[in-house]
């Protein structure tokens, strides 16, 4: 955990969250500030700060994060489809330094992202 961690300290229970899934590797909680009808954030329980720091031992916990967005998905009933994002470093519009997947759908997505 990371002390100064905004994720690390919900996955602690040190701060609410509302809790979609969770199992050893995976946290997922809907975000507070939604752009769809279905927003979601799946995280690592061990803190890792973006993809830019992942290295080859943590394929697995990235497919992880991918798979159970796939399967909260379809939970969420998003047949028509929906968007997988990880935005990585200032310049990806990451604004919360503990590596997360968004899940997105629920109306159709614009192409390009901005
Ligand atoms: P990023 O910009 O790093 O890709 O995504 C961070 C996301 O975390 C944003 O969509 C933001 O709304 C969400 N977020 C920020 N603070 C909180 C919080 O305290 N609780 C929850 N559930 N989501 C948060
Ligand atoms: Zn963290």
């Amino acid at each position: 955990m990371s002390n100064d961690c905004l994720f690390c300290k919900i996955i602690a229970g040190h701060l609410p969250a509302t809790v979609v899934y969770r199992d050893e590797r995976v946290l997922a909680i809907r975000d507070i500030h939604p752009v769809a009808p279905t927003h979601v954030l799946l995280m690592p329980v061990r803190h890792l700060t973006s993809m830019a720091e992942a290295e080859a031992g943590d394929a697995d916990l990235i497919g992880s994060l991918h798979l159970t967005a796939v399967m909260l998905a379809g939970r969420e009933k998003l047949s028509r489809g929906y968007r997988l994002v990880v935005n990585t470093g200032p310049d990806g519009g990451q604004t919360v330094g503990h590596l997360h997947v968004h899940l997105i759908g629920g109306r159709a997505m614009h192409w390009p992202p901005g």
